[in-house]
């Protein structure tokens, strides 16, 4: 079996894994530490949960720290672009906890959070940036940053960065970074759109999977009850009785749906708290920390907030909605079963979602066991617990000065942004439609160009 000890990684780096306690690696580190070790590109089939940030952080950083150089200032050697500020904040703390015992100095910019202490963390330059696209954009214009130190460019949850809209931001990005460079993208599905994205990010790269494409993951015992829509909430509250829940996430579809299952469980006395983009960043932070540290065991979810969230002890999965997009199906229950434990996904189907599950069934290649109403069901929804008015934190628009400074500081209501995705521009990001639905996925369709650097410009580094 390999150990991390095999990979020649420099001594600072073992060091680090040691404190962290990892002794074996994943198989995706297994995978792609020696080609990345060697200069390689990289094309990555894997989702959050594989151990992929150390994947390619390890290499990263063992580079970085045996070519020291000058950073300049407003400058970074590696980039790190992901979807949303959740990931981005989880990426940059594995690499500092990676390089705890270097100097490299890490940074994070993200939209949703004043920006003028990004531009000042950026002054001094910095040797490895996690961003989002549009902020980082943002920082571009005001000349805060430049793209030409770039040694290493990763692009993380590819898939997810095409269906928030992120191509164009994408494209000019390619531009602006330097043709001799390390590449590493990193996707959770590969439909054509996607392979095709990579070919033209990517130079001869190695290329690594972890999880058969859009296949669900093994360990995770899928279960599903046919359910009238509005009886749905009344189903939940039988499902977190009945079930020995650790922690518990719950998808719905949209933000105000997320909202409205909260309150019914509060008005139940049960504790739940609600990640969407309609919360403000420290709102989101909140959830976030309560969940992990078990001050609430329920956390409901829209699927753009949720993705990239790696809280472990996730026992139960609960689709309070089923997704249009089967992958999207798929990242929501890889958020349980992690770390070889085994998990639970409950799938709650209205009528009207009967072909969506039927779509998951066929990509996924699973049929989910039926899991029947309990039988005392209708009793259960005639004494449903009236909800809870909604509570101060909800996020509501206009209300909430600190969510009223984000969306300042998000560039919204400035009409500057216009040709910005919503991806990273604010509270309103997971979609443009007014009832919050997310978006469909977008169809990348390239025009006649690459993306970013002319055929044969992408070199690697070393
Ligand atoms: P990621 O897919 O990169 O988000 O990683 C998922 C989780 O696995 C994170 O909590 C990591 O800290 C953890 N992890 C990554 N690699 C290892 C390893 N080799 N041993 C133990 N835990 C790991």
């Amino acid at each position: 079996m390999t150990s991390f000890n095999d990979f020649g990684l420099h001594a600072d780096i073992n060091r680090a894994l040691a404190a962290k306690d990892y002794t074996v690696p994943t198989p995706i580190q297994t995978q792609a530490i020696p080609p990345l070790m060697k200069g390689r590109d990289l094309c990555g089939i894997a989702q959050t949960g594989t151990g992929k940030t150390a994947g390619f952080a390890l290499p990263s950083i063992h580079h970085l720290i045996t070519h020291p150089h000058h950073t300049n200032p407003r400058s970074c050697r590696m980039l790190v672009l992901a979807p949303t500020r959740e990931l981005a904040a989880q990426i940059a703390q594995s690499c500092r906890d990676y390089g705890r015992f270097t100097k490299l100095r890490v940074s994070t910019v993200f939209g949703g959070v004043p920006i003028n202490k990004q531009i000042r963390d950026l002054a001094q330059g910095v040797e490895i940036l996690v961003a989002t696209p549009g902020r980082l954009l943002d920082l571009i214009d005001q000349r805060a940053l430049r793209l030409d130190d770039v040694e290493i460019f990763v692009l993380d949850e590819a898939d997810q960065m095409m269906d928030m809209g992120f191509i164009h931001s994408l494209r000019r990005i390619a531009k602006l970074l330097p043709s001799r460079r390390q590449n590493l993208f990193f996707s959770a599905t590969m439909p054509k759109e996607i392979a095709h994205l990579a070919e033209q990010f990517l130079e001869d790269p190695v290329t690594v999977s972890v999880t058969p494409q859009a296949t669900t993951v093994e360990k995770i015992r899928q279960f599903s009850t046919y359910v009238e829509q509005k009886e749905k909430q009344a189903l939940l509250h039988s499902v977190i009785a009945s079930e020995d829940i650790d922690r518990a996430l719950i998808f719905t579809r949209t933000k105000h749906g997320a909202d409205r299952v909260v309150r019914h469980l509060a008005g139940a006395g049960i504790k739940a708290m609600a990640i969407h983009g309609n919360k403000s960043q420290s709102q989101r932070t909140h959830a976030l920390q309560a969940f992990r540290s078990g001050e609430i065991k329920l956390l409901v979810a829209t699927d753009i907030a949720a993705r990239g969230i790696d809280v472990s002890g996730v026992s139960h999965v609960i689709n309070f909605e089923i997704p249009n997009v089967p992958e999207q199906y798929v990242h929501r229950i890889g958020r349980t079963a992690r770390a070889g434990a085994e998990g639970k996904a409950i799938s709650f189907i209205a009528p009207d979602e009967r072909p969506y599950m039927r779509d998951i069934e066929r990509v996924t290649r699973s049929k989910s066991e039926a899991m029947p109403l309990p039988e005392n069901f209708n009793e259960l929804v005639r004494n449903l617990p009236k909800p809870a008015q909604p509570p101060r934190d909800t996020g509501s628009k206009g209300r909430n000065p600190q969510r009223q400074r984000d969306e300042a500081f998000a560039g919204r209501g400035e009409g500057n942004r216009g040709n910005q995705p919503r991806g990273d521009r604010g509270p309103r990001r997971e979609g443009a439609g007014a009832d919050g639905q997310p978006q469909r996925k977008r169809r990348f369709r390239p025009r006649g160009g690459k993306v970013g650097a002319h055929k044969g410009a992408v070199k690697r580094v070393g």
